[in-house]
């Protein structure tokens, strides 16, 4: 399985964790539902593999699943990325952190009238997802989450 097909379902304990493998741009399913059986059902339906906490889960015949040990999500990031031996980096920034979909590139013309007049002067990337009509660009946070991201992945 290489990196783009892999996809994954977190339950609901693991909403740190989720959102930064986002951040990396891996397709992650992961909702107030997502516990116990509905977790298991979301995983089968999609062909996910799922993130849990759950230690009574291995006994509810679940599909393939990871324990994620740590309460930490830096650990538990580490321990994702290795188990599944993923090398993120093309991907980054590339999914929405809110509901998951794949972002689209847009013309830096077309957002003139979205954004903020120092945004527009100031950046040259943008990108848009079409579900929650939310516009992203690299700002200073991403910059901080790339350098935190750095440290989690090389140490
Ligand atoms: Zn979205």
């Amino acid at each position: 399985m290489n990196d783009n097909e892999i996809r994954f379902a977190a339950d609901r304990m693991l909403g740190r964790l989720a959102k930064w493998l986002r951040i990396l741009g891996y397709d992650v399913s992961y909702g107030r539902h997502l516990s116990g059986r509905g977790l298991i059902r979301a995983a089968r339906a999609d062909g996910r593999l799922i993130l849990t906490r759950d230690r009574s889960l291995g006994r509810k015949h679940p599909p393939p699943f990871l324990f994620i040990e740590s309460n930490d999500y830096v650990e538990q990031l580490r321990q994702v990325l290795r188990a599944c031996d993923l090398r993120p980096g093309e991907s980054l920034f590339t999914r929405c952190l809110v509901c998951n979909s794949q972002l689209q590139r847009r013309a830096k013309e077309s957002v003139k009238k979205l954004v903020p007049p120092y945004v527009f002067a100031t950046q040259e990337r943008f990108s848009w997802c079409g579900r929650c009509q939310k516009l992203y660009w690299p700002a200073t946070h991403q910059q901080k989450m790339l350098d935190a991201l750095g440290k989690i992945i090389v140490a």
